[in-house]
């Protein structure tokens, strides 16, 4: 069967999906050939998996010509909601069968989701201001694991990711760093952008976005229809086709992240998953973000008691700046994630299901251990006043104003 014979879109959708296709295979033939080593950054997300799943199918289709190599290097978060993570190892086990080596990637122990904010006090991440978990969890180990990987790739690999921008791609050619367009995948244009710059990568990879076109509803598409099927590599994409929602195209409006993320407004793929009554036993985990935002509240943090000298003598941009979680703020959090991990575990035996690992025993005793070592970010002693402390307003050049209530910063 050609890919223009499926037959679960109509007529012009289906067209769409076709032309799709093509546009991805020119690409991979016009900017691949150069390039003996081939990589995919894989995040277990709906991009990346689409991505990864139709390259291995138009290589062993014989559409596009194999690489030399191909390193798919799964980025592992430890915060992946459970569907996607299972799926992403069925999708291993496929491709250990078929012989493609598949490198996992995650950041060391203390810079780990988790481990950061409950054990060295770093505040969740809550804007583009104070958005360090992509670069922490995604891009640096990514870029950690291609540096040690060069010299095998002869010190040129073509990286491919699951950037997507739909059809307005086609018109601007611009890659964003959003994550929120078009229920793009987090962290996709990072690896577009930030990859080939980063140090020691510099000059030595090059990367290729072969999805960048496709609308949202053609990733769906692939993943619940047309992967699945054997003539397409019978491929395990249907779970992750379900986090994003229903049959029809307009309802598929959720983009990938972690568990709980705390900068999207709303739990669209976690409230996705807990519609499906097999999954419903994880509706403790809807406990996570509202437990982010709590902890961003002054009761639970420090705050810089005066104008804060850099090193070059002037004084910071944002005086009496709110910091780190205090040490019972983390203890509290620890001990509220532990039991949404053991209610949904408890649930999990108690029907059979998959069980959650939101915090793993190693990770659990060295959160206890920065807690107990009286660990805090850089730039803090844990001796700041609480930032619920009333204190006199510094400004930034330096003029005290005495006053009872503090503005919010
Ligand atoms: S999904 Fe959310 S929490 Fe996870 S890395 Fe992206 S922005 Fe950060």
């Amino acid at each position: 069967m050609s890919l223009t014979q499926i037959g679960f879109f109509e007529g012009g959708q289906r067209l769409q999906m076709t032309e799709s296709i093509e546009l991805t295979i020119q690409s991979l033939q016009a900017y691949g050939d150069g390039h003996p080593h081939w990589g995919i950054a894989w995040s277990g997300g709906k991009d990346s998996s689409a991505t990864l799943t139709l390259l291995i199918h138009l290589m062993e289709t014989g559409r596009i010509q194999r690489p030399k190599t191909l390193t798919v290097f799964y980025a592992d978060t430890r915060q992946e909601l459970l569907p996607l993570s299972i799926a992403a190892h069925q999708i291993m086990d496929d491709l250990s069968e078929r012989g493609i080596d598949v490198e996992t990637v995650m950041a060391p122990m203390d810079k780990r989701f988790m481990v950061y904010i409950l054990g060295r006090g770093v505040p969740p991440p809550n804007n583009n201001t104070m958005r360090w978990c992509t670069r922490q969890i995604k891009i640096d180990p990514m870029q950690e694991a291609l540096s040690h990987r060069l010299a095998q790739f002869d010190g040129n690999v073509l990286m491919i990711t699951g950037v997507r921008q739909g059809e307005s791609a086609i018109r601007d050619r611009r890659i964003e760093m959003s994550c929120g367009k078009d229920g793009a995948e987090c962290g996709q244009g990072w690896y577009q952008q930030v990859l080939p710059e980063a140090k020691g990568l510099r000059g030595r990879i090059a990367t290729l976005a072969p999805l960048l076109h496709w609308r949202v509803c053609h990733v769906w598409e692939w993943l619940k229809h047309w992967a699945p099927q054997s003539q397409f590599g019978d491929w395990s994409t249907a779970a992750i086709a379900d986090a994003y929602g229903g049959d029809e195209a307009e309802e598929i409006n959720a983009r990938t992240g972690c568990t709980g993320c705390s900068l999207t407004e709303t739990d669209t793929a976690l409230d996705n998953i807990l519609l499906q009554p097999r999954w419903s036993y994880l509706a403790p985990l809807k406990g996570l973000k509202p437990l982010w935002r709590e902890l961003r509240e002054p009761q639970y943090r420090l705050r810089k008691a005066g104008a804060e000298r850099l090193k070059d003598g002037s004084i910071a941009k944002n005086p009496q700046r709110m910091g780190p979680l205090t040490f019972e703020a983390r203890l509290m959090a620890l001990d509220r994630i532990l039991r949404i991990q053991a209610d949904c575990n408890a649930a999990a035996r108690a029907l059979g299901r998959p069980e959650v690992d939101l915090i793993n025993a190693e990770e659990e005793a060295r959160i206890r251990e920065l807690i107990a070592a009286g660990t805090w970010p850089d730039g803090w002693e844990g001796d700041e006043p609480l930032a619920t402390t009333p204190l006199d307003i510094v400004y930034q050049d330096g003029s005290i104003q005495p006053m009872l209530l503090l503005e919010e910063y």
